[in-house]
């Protein structure tokens, strides 16, 4: 495909994405999404050379060097670089704007000095038609060189626009990114206590019932210990886009914390969250776990699960407390299981 031509249009944009990431193999998660989208609009072009580089050689661009690429050209550290960059131009072009302002501010003044001694010669008894034709020479050559000024100062609101927009984009990024999970690439913690704060707050507010899972690997320690901590790694992964692919629209699937991961149901019974909750445990030990480079078979995993419903007026700590007391209960009872406190 054209992969590295500047494509104006977002839709397509997307669609060229998608594309690049289904032909390369690779699964479309958030930083996969991010770095080819930054790689199709050039934004980072080092990222694009790299990249076309990288496709040129037809080396394997797996989900392993696609990471380093996100880290190294996307991660928090880069975008704040970027990010100081773009706050450094905007001071700049704010100050390009005073200076224009300023400037404009002193030839208006001006103007309406030469205005006014061009009235007053135009108003005299004794003015000739040459020297009338002198002035309105002058107050043409000095409309026209207001125009000009009036022109860069156009220009430079418009280098300022695009700071900020620029700015403002980079901004998004940081804020996408310290939202996320660098392993996994769902929601981290951050953005689950965010996420259920704002569904407490609905569900106060509307009275709609909201549920929440706690979702916890069975045995992992047992997994790592045989296997890797990068075998691990791996499978936390496959969990995540599991559970994410498993659920949808209001829905915020996050990694809680180590192998723990929580999902948050606005809009749900209880009753309609342990169908969900059943059929993500199904979903995961549905999977055989399998390592893609070697081909090892890692067998299966199961996860254990703990939900319950949000009370009206409850504080959210109370909330969490009892999905994981649930969770602690689904593990008492064996594993592989869900357990409901409603
Ligand atoms: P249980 O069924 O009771 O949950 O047993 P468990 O072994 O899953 O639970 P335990 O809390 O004893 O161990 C959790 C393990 O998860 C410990 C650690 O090795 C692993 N782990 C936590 N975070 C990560 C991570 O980011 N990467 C990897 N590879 N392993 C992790
Ligand atoms: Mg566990
Ligand atoms: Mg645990």
């Amino acid at each position: 495909m054209t992969a590295t031509t500047k494509i104006a249009n977002p839709r397509d944009i997307a669609h060229n994405v998608m594309t690049l990431i289904s032909e390369l193999n690779l699964q479309p998660t958030p930083q996969v999404y991010h770095v080819f989208y930054s790689h199709l609009t050039e934004e980072i072009p080092e990222l694009s050379q790299l990249i076309k580089v990288l496709i040129r050689n037809t080396q394997e661009l797996d989900e392993e060097t696609v990471f380093r690429i996100y880290h190294k050209f996307l991660g928090t550290h880069a975008l704040q670089q970027r990010l100081n960059l773009g706050v450094e131009g905007l001071q700049a072009a704010v100050e390009r704007v005073e200076e224009a302002v300023h400037s404009v501010i002193r030839d208006t003044e001006g103007f309406c000095e030469q205005f006014d001694s061009a009235s007053n010669q135009l108003n005299s008894d004794d003015i000739t038609l040459e020297d009338a034709r002198g002035v309105t020479r002058g107050l043409t050559t000095v409309t026209r060189d207001a125009h000009g000024r009036y022109s860069d100062f156009n220009g430079c609101l418009d280098d300022y626009h695009t700071e900020v927009h620029r700015v403002r984009s980079e901004l998004e990024l940081v804020r996408r990114d310290a939202l996320t999970d660098t392993l996994t690439g769902i929601a981290n913690r951050k953005n689950f206590d965010a996420s259920l704060r704002d569904a407490v707050t609905a569900t106060m507010e509307t009275g709609a019932p909201l549920s929440l899972l706690m979702i916890d690997i069975d045995h992992f320690k047992y997994f790592n210990d045989s296997h890797g901590h990068r075998a691990g790694d791996g499978v936390l992964k496959a969990v995540a886009r599991v559970l994410v692919n498993s659920t949808k629209g209001a829905d915020t699937v996050a990694r809680y914390g180590g192998e723990e991961f929580s999902a948050i149901l606005p809009q749900t019974t209880v009753e309609n969250a342990e169908k969900l909750a059943n059929k993500l445990r199904e979903n995961v030990s549905g999977q055989r776990i399998i390592n893609k480079k070697t081909g090892k078979d890692f067998g299966k995993l199961t996860v254990s699960i703990g939900l319950t419903s949000y009370r009206l007026g409850e504080n959210i700590l109370e909330f969490v407390d009892r999905a994981d007391a649930a969770l602690y209960q689904a593990k008492q009872a064996g594993r592989n299981t869900c357990t409901m406190i409603q």
